[in-house]
């Protein structure tokens, strides 16, 4: 339920009735939009006397939400959520490209590729330390030792970090990581999300394999509702008959997704495409429906990657995508 309410209510009439509502069992969540002022109540609101609310001085509407996502709900938080990183942002009026290697496999490695990616315009790095890997025998990560190489990149270049977390026993590892990865095998692992949930770390949150929008938000919901509300989401394609691609990139994703959350949302086309050469194509058209920013591969010897080679660009292919995403971006904010 949401109570809209009129402008020019005062702090003190706000404190006095998100108190009331308090006392009612519900869970209060305040968004002084550009144009509202908005309580939005979590909890159970069936017992709550909508006219009652409604006749109050300062309530201007009061208005049932049927959607079970709450917290992400648009209807609660009208405008774009702006989540901070470090020096930068994701959401509102940036663009944000992180780039790195799918997988840390060595301090030339990722020092070589966090300076290009720098060069080439990313605003975040991002590298893999705890691999989820669909087999056991394959390279699991540099695990605790890769999140130390992505803090030295950090350290050079100043740009903040993302990566994967797997298991929620690890958390204090990622203590001086920017954004905490919840990876599509990951995104309905409820616990984690819970856990992920009691910390203030921007999360990104992937799409799972085969998982609608609305279990994609309802898993946003789940970190939300612990208190921590910085969650980014990203779409990295879906499992569909297709096989000449790794996965479907489903960008009407995103301007579903903008209509009905605040978050921000992001592209992964690595992932999507399973295709180098398919990168900057469904990197511009991410840029075109309105995405927030986007996750890409770069890899500085791609052929040889112990992880991901074939959808991984070199460096000179990642200033490419960024050039052409910066040229896409300024077309379409000319046309507004
Ligand atoms: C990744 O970003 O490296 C990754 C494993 O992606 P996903 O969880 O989308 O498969
Ligand atoms: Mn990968």
């Amino acid at each position: 339920m949401i109570a809209v309410l009129k402008s020019g209510t005062t702090d003190k009439q706000i404190e006095n009735l998100s108190s009331w509502l308090k006392t009612q069992g519900l869970d209060v969540h305040l968004s002084r939009g550009s144009e509202h002022i908005i309580l939005g109540l979590i909890g159970d609101t069936s017992k709550i006397d909508a006219e009652l609310i409604e006749s109050l001085e300062i309530v201007d509407s009061v208005k049932r939400i049927s959607e079970p996502f709450k917290s992400a709900n648009r209807k609660f938080h009208p405008d774009d959520s702006v989540i901070n990183v470090g020096n930068t942002s994701v959401g509102g009026n940036i663009f944000a490209i992180m780039a790195g290697p799918c997988s840390v496999e060595s301090e030339e490695q990722v020092m070589e590729i966090a300076r290009a990616v720098k060069a080439a315009g990313a605003t975040m790095l991002r590298g893999g330390a705890f691999k989820p890997r669909t087999s056991p025998y394959d390279f699991q990560g540099l695990k605790a030792d890769g999140i130390e190489l992505l803090l030295k990149a950090k350290k050079e270049t100043g740009l903040p970090i993302v990566t994967e977390i797997m298991n929620a026993n690890h958390l204090s590892l990622f203590d001086e990581v920017d954004v905490i990865q919840v990876g599509a095998r990951n995104m309905q692992n409820f616990e984690l999300l819970k856990e992920l949930g009691k910390t203030n770390k921007p999360i990104l949150l992937k799409r799972g394999l085969a998982n609608t929008l609305k279990e994609l938000l309802m898993s946003a919901e789940y970190i939300m509702a612990g208190g921590n509300e910085n969650v980014i989401l990203c779409e990295r394609g879906i499992r569909t008959f297709e096989t000449y691609t790794r996965n479907t990139l489903d960008l009407s994703a995103v301007p579903m997704l903008k209509e009905l959350t605040h978050l921000p949302v992001i592209i992964d086309p690595s992932h999507a495409t399973g295709v180098a050469r398919l990168v900057k194509p469904m990197a511009m058209a991410a840029a075109a429906c309105g995405a927030d920013g986007l996750m890409i591969e770069v890899h500085n010897d791609p052929a040889h990657a112990l992880c991901d080679g074939a959808q991984s660009l070199t460096p000179d292919a990642f200033a490419g995508v960024t050039r052409a995403v910066r040229r896409v971006l300024s077309a379409i904010s000319e046309e507004d």
